[in-house]
């Protein structure tokens, strides 16, 4: 039997009509075709769900938003997906290996690669980011986008050689989406491996890099009142600073 046109249609011709729009809307006619008239079908998110009575039987629903319409994604809680790893006596590889394969928060499902760190493991200076951006998660390694090359000309500055003389890490290994700071429940199941960084690399000094290792390290909050002041970690000073960022 034949099928009624529907506003499906009427999207397709648009965007055969308008192959530029087609282009902004990463969407090709033939696409929009497979998944409107195919297997799937994209809901708008602006317009209901259709009802399961009435609705045709898709095999899935796929929600997108309307063309032209970015509506920011709703903040979701986080997941615990798998146990939390001991990582108390763990070695340089083995940490690295349960890292890679951690999956105790949801940053796991959204990462690209995990950003372990990177460095000396005898480097007397540490620096401790929040977490990875867009360019680590890409490059699986830490602070190698802008921020990373502002805090490169720091170490340099500094007198130091950043690739042969500081291990940097962060406080989460996984990008949280959107760069957002990392939920506490993330942070939490991640820190363990920062610990155990810390406590395998004893480092002469640290340079906590922003607000999150000071929250996660030292239950501190805010950086601005507390930066230029020696701390103390587990007997290792510590010096807080801004996000290069
Ligand atoms: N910002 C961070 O805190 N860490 C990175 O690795 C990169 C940017």
């Amino acid at each position: 039997m034949a099928r009624k046109p529907d506003i499906f249609d009427e999207i397709i011709l648009f965007l055969k009509e308008n192959p530029a729009a087609a282009e902004g809307a990463n969407l090709s006619p033939e696409l929009a075709e497979d998944f409107f008239h195919g297997q799937k079908r994209i809901i708008p998110s602006g317009s209901p769900a259709p009802a399961p009575a009435t609705a045709p039987a898709f095999t899935q629903t796929v929600r997108m938003p309307a063309p032209g319409i970015t509506t920011p994604p709703p903040p979701q809680p986080a997941k615990v997906l798998g146990p939390v790893p001991d990582s108390a006596s763990l070695d340089w590889p083995e940490l690295r290996q349960a890292a890679l394969h951690c999956r105790a928060c949801g940053l796991c499902e959204t990462r690209r690669t995990v950003v372990f760190g990177e460095g000396p493991t005898d480097a007397k200076l540490m620096f401790i980011g929040e977490g990875p951006g867009a360019d680590e998660d890409a490059q699986g390694r830490p602070f190698v986008g802008r921020a990373g090359e502002l805090l490169t000309r720091m170490i340099t500055a500094m007198g130091f050689d950043r690739a042969a003389e500081v291990y940097i890490a962060n406080v989460v290994k996984c990008r949280p989406p959107g760069n957002r700071t990392p939920l506490p429940e993330e942070a939490d199941a991640c820190i363990g491996f920062l610990k155990r960084q810390i406590r395998l690399l004893s480092p002469k000094v640290i340079v906590t890099l922003g607000a999150t290792p000071l929250l996660h390290l030292f239950q501190m909050k805010g950086i601005t009142k507390i930066r230029g002041n020696w701390l103390d970690w587990e007997g290792i000073r510590v010096m807080p600073t801004y996000h290069p960022a």
